[in-house]
């Protein structure tokens, strides 16, 4: 398998060196180059679902024969598919390192990295909204020849996603950077394209990454089967959606062939994707602040792999709706998700289980994208309840943090490094 440029240049690399390159060389993003149709028989636990989903992909490629060995110790926690009602169940992908969806891309990822280069030093940069950072430090923290700096935009995301990014020490330096997740995102970009960073062998480890996607249609490979094997019926998924890197592996794993009815992209006020839906005309917008914060995101980069995906938007919407969700809703959400279905979600859940509330009585599967202890400074006051932290979340409280701050520009960043 090869992987080409949503851009369209004639350049097509394999899987590793795609994850290396990060970016394709006309700036594009590297895609599949085709979707075989692939059937898992005899899995049960979603890692075994693993090598079956991914090989395909991998094939021809120098980790091909490791990939067992990467998922065995990327995939090694658990992830819950529950049912709530007869139409309805929730895909839990918090119960990872971090608590957040982003535990397996950046633990793929990180795996996939050890074995490329091997005794040459790597950079890995990474601009985060919340959840990206904690969840890459967390999978790169002690790797060998490894080097990870996470920018975060200061102030803009919970003390306790912080506590994530500024806890690790060692290999791993938070910037906390004055502006919000697009500076940063454009701060990461710009330093690709900057000789001086280059020659660091960067590595990017944000949702551009493949390394990062493709891992993600395990889960729902897992989950689309699960339920289809339960129910005898195919369930739609509902995706609190930021920058659409959840959301393009879920397309992808239906174009692969999982029982995957319709796909429901549930954004929070950053509303650049359902303007798409309804006028065909793609106008990213300057950051909207919201209670869902790894959703804020006004130029979300994988929208142009969704593009790719689909160039007829009606065909696009023949599986796929966009919903705007604003605060207020969020709110109603997370209280009323509890009085439903005794349910606890993070102000992102909430977003989707807002969508799943309006409509009709279909299979639906709620994606569940963050533990809600992460947000709890939203959600106690809402349900007038505390929340008990898992294990893992307690134990980075107890850390000492460290983060040098900076000003939103690339000359910043490169005097911090030196
Ligand atoms: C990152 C994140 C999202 C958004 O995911 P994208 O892949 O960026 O669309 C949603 N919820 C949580 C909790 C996240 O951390």
């Amino acid at each position: 398998m090869r992987f080409v440029s949503t851009r369209g240049s004639r350049d097509s690399l394999r899987f590793s060196e795609a994850v290396q390159k990060g970016v394709a060389f006309d700036h594009g993003l590297f895609v599949p180059e085709d979707f075989p149709s692939i059937e898992v028989r005899n899995a049960r636990a979603w890692p075994d679902f693993g090598v079956p989903v991914l090989s395909p992909f991998l094939e021809g490629d120098p980790l091909e024969n490791l990939l067992s060995d990467i998922c065995e110790r990327a995939f090694d926690f658990p992830l819950e598919l529950k049912f709530l009602d007869p139409s309805t169940a929730v895909l839990e992908l918090f119960h990872g390192p971090t608590a957040a969806f982003k535990d397996v891309g950046a633990r793929f990822l990180s795996e996939v990295t050890n074995h490329l280069q091997k005794g040459t030093r790597k950079t890995v940069l990474v601009a985060t909204s919340g959840d990206t950072g904690g969840a890459v430090a967390s999978a790169f923290h002690r790797k060998p020849d490894t080097t990870v700096f996470v920018l975060f935009p200061k102030g803009k995301i919970s003390p306790l996603q912080e506590k994530q990014l500024t806890c690790w020490g060692e290999n791993v330096t938070a910037f906390s950077v004055r502006g919000d997740f697009d500076d940063c995102q454009r701060m990461v970009k710009e330093a690709f394209a900057d000789l001086g960073f280059t020659q660091r062998n960067l590595l990017s480890a944000n949702s551009i990454n493949l390394g990062r996607l493709l891992p993600q249609m395990v889960y729902y490979a897992f989950a689309s089967s699960r339920y289809f094997s339960e129910r005898n019926r195919k369930p739609g998924f509902i995706i609190p959606s930021g920058n659409l890197g959840n959301a393009v592996a879920a397309f992808w794993t239906r174009r692969l062939g999982f029982p995957i009815r319709e796909i429901i992209l549930a954004t929070n006020a950053n509303h650049s994707v359902p303007d798409y839906f309804n006028t065909g005309s793609w106008k990213p917008h300057a950051t909207i602040p919201t209670l869902a914060n790894a959703m804020d995101v006004g130029n979300p980069s994988n929208m142009e792999r969704l593009i790719h995906l689909f160039p007829d938007l009606r065909e696009l919407k023949q599986v796929a709706r966009a919903v705007s969700v604003r605060d207020p809703e969020i709110s109603k959400a997370i209280v009323s998700s509890h009085q439903q279905w005794s349910q606890v979600w993070c102000p992102h859940t909430a977003a989707a289980a807002h969508v799943r509330q309006r409509l009709s009585a279909d299979d639906w599967i709620i994606v569940a994208t963050a533990h809600p202890a992460k947000f709890r400074e939203i959600v106690e006051p809402l349900l007038g309840r505390g929340i008990q932290a898992p294990p893992v979340l307690m134990d980075l409280l107890s850390r000492p943090s460290h983060c040098v701050e900076i000003a939103p520009k690339l000359e910043a960043l490169k005097a911090a490094l030196e």
